[in-house]
Parts: C-alpha cells; sequence; structure tokens
C-alpha cells in the first residue's frame, strides 16, 4: 500500500502523508476498483441489509429474491437522488454477504463498499470464538487476507474496516479487536470506522491505541458521534484528526442536525463531518428503515439556512472520499 512517500521527497519538503493524496486513489467496491473520484455523493454509514437480531449462526442467510424486491428498486429511488455510493457497515457474523452486494450493485449502478472487521457491539453476540483464541496479530491476519485475497472465496475486497465498542467501560475484546484494526490499517491502509457512540471512555481508549502505534486519528471514523451530546469534546477530537459521523439522520430530526452542523461550521470544522442514516434495506426481512433523509430533506434544509454548495460537497462528497482514502496514516 502506498504511502505517498515518494510525493514528499519530490518536493523535498516534510508533507505529512495522511493529508497527501495524489491523482489516483482508488478504492475497493463490491464491482472491483474504482478512482475515489468516481465516489462522488456518498452515504458513509448504512446497511444494504443485515441480520442483526438473529442467532449468529444463520446470520449469513437471505429470502434473495425478497431482497432483491424490496432493495434494488430503493436503491435506484436514491440513485435519482443523486446517491452514488454506499458503505455497507454490515460485518462478517451479523449478515455480510458480499455476492448478493454485488449483484445488487450490478442492478442498481450504486458503488457499494464493504467491510472486513467483527462487531464488537451488542453485547459480543456477534464476535465469532476464534477472536477471543486468537492473538491480535492473527486477527489482523484474517482482515488484512480479505484485503488481499478477497472475501469469503470471492474476489471482492473491503474498502475499509467497520469495529464497535459495546456502552460502558470498554472490554478487553472490544479493544482487542481495536488494535487488530489497527494493525490491518498499518497494512492495508483501509481507514477504522468503530462504532463509537456516546462512549466517551471508548474514544479516549482507541485514541491512546492509535498514539501506541503511532497512527494518525485520521484513520478513525468515530461512528455514530451525534449520539456524543458534548460537542466540545468532538470539536477536540476532530481537531486531532478525527472524522466524526454523525450518521443517524431521519425525517424528524435533519433540522437538529443544521443546527449541530452549522456549530462544526463556526469552528471551522466542516471538513471533520461525514453524514449517513444507519439505515437498513432489508433488517432482518422486515421493512426499510430509510436512508434519504439527507437527499429529500437536510440538503435542501442546509440550503435553506445559507450553506453553500461548495460546503455541502465538502460534506457529502469530499469528506467521504478523504476519509476513506486508502492510505497509511501515520502520527506527524
Ligand atoms: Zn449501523
Amino acid at each position: 500500500m502506498k504511502t505517498n512517500i515518494a510525493w514528499c521527497f519530490l518536493f523535498g519538503i516534510m508533507v505529512c502523508p495522511s493529508v497527501l493524496h495524489s491523482q489516483n486513489d482508488s478504492i475497493a467496491t463490491v464491482r472491483g476498483t474504482i478512482s475515489t473520484n468516481d465516489l462522488s455523493l456518498s452515504l458513509t454509514h448504512e446497511h444494504i441489509m443485515s441480520n442483526y437480531g438473529v442467532s449468529m449462526d444463520s446470520t449469513a442467510f437471505y429470502d434473495e429474491k425478497a431482497l432483491f424486491e424490496q432493495v434494488v428498486p430503493y436503491l435506484k429511488s436514491l440513485r435519482q437522488q443523486g446517491v452514488r455510493s454506499v458503505f455497507d457497515c454490515t460485518t462478517a457474523y451479523f449478515g455480510r454477504r458480499v455476492d448478493l452486494l454485488e449483484e445488487i450493485s450490478k442492478r442498481t449502478d450504486i458503488h457499494i463498499i464493504a467491510n472486513t472487521g467483527f462487531y464488537g457491539s451488542a453485547n459480543d453476540r456477534y464476535i465469532p470464538q476464534l477472536a477471543y483464541e486468537q492473538p491480535v496479530e492473527e486477527i489482523a491476519q484474517i482482515w488484512t487476507n480479505e484485503f488481499e485475497e478477497g472475501i469469503d472465496g470471492t474476489k471482492i475486497k473491503p474498502g475499509f474496516i467497520k469495529l464497535a465498542f459495546d456502552s460502558g467501560s470498554p472490554s478487553t475484546i472490544d479493544l482487542k479487536l481495536v488494535e487488530a484494526g489497527i494493525l490491518t490499517h498499518l497494512e492495508t491502509g483501509l481507514t477504522m470506522a468503530i462504532h463509537t457512540g456516546e462512549n466517551r471512555d471508548a474514544a479516549q481508549k482507541t485514541l491512546s491505541l492509535l498514539n501506541k502505534h503511532q497512527v494518525s486519528p485520521s484513520a478513525w471514523v468515530w461512528v455514530h458521534a451525534n449520539k456524543q451530546e458534548d460537542n466540545e469534546m468532538l470539536f477536540e477530537m476532530a481537531r486531532l484528526g478525527t472524522w466524526i459521523s454523525l450518521d443517524g439522520v431521519n425525517p424528524s430530526n435533519y433540522k437538529d442536525y443544521v443546527d449541530r452542523l452549522q456549530k462544526f461550521k463556526n469552528d471551522g470544522l466542516l471538513k471533520k463531518v461525514l453524514l449517513s442514516h444507519d439505515g437498513n434495506g432489508f433488517p432482518a426481512g422486515g421493512a426499510i428503515r430509510s436512508f434519504d433523509a439527507i437527499t429529500q430533506f437536510l440538503i435542501p434544509e442546509l440550503k435553506t439556512e445559507g450553506f453553500t454548495e461548495n460546503e455541502i460537497e465538502q460534506l457529502t462528497i469530499e469528506n467521504p472520499k478523504k476519509a476513506f482514502t486508502p492510505v497509511i496514516r501515520r502520527s506527524e
């Protein structure tokens, strides 16, 4: 994985690799590698489908006919609204099926970016036994192999790492998985989207682990940061480089998001914010949890409230591209 070190020498000055991207950055999607310039309008935390709530041994199975009938027209409607890319946050062991994602992507012409990693939230019910038994380096190797070889016997590669904390004091296994994520980042350059929510302690521990391995906070997306009400803490993390994912937009709360975005804007931190819905196209076979409030409601409201086209593009196009460009991000 390139680190853009050559560019640093080329200019003869010390330039942080984490902020310097070359013109031909690329990212893996379920239909192959694309230029990060083609990601365009991106939803960075959604679930095309999942089997959250189902017991672990049956999460890989879907009623495929019902899945396609429900999800394909919905994603086509999102595409008409301008969405080009969806980052799918359903991990292995709670319903990731990259073969089905590939088929859905083909039928809808939406880029879908799959993940590697294990999901440490939900009281650890979707963490496989091997994660407890194997050393952290071996777990990182499993995820790195998915990046190098493909997922579940396919040639489909992950475009990011997905991890999660439970609430409360971070458990040994959750921290172990985050450390495995950092080791995977150092091999692959993949960004880590870590379900952290309101958990201040988990955020601090993540920062400590990143420091321990000399990895920049810009390798970390604080997922569900909207649940942390202390804006000052989010600003502080954003200033260190952390990506702040405000990913619970829905038709009844989008005005609150406008207020919050105004605060980030006033602090010059819009450049570190990601937006999404945490929607789900097929939640364990149930009805769609919508993910169109950003295009339907939030973007029009931002325009009404004086956000410029450039600022809206930064939030929906530029920030996702910068956050998820695979590049090893060493701390300075
Ligand atoms: Zn989610």
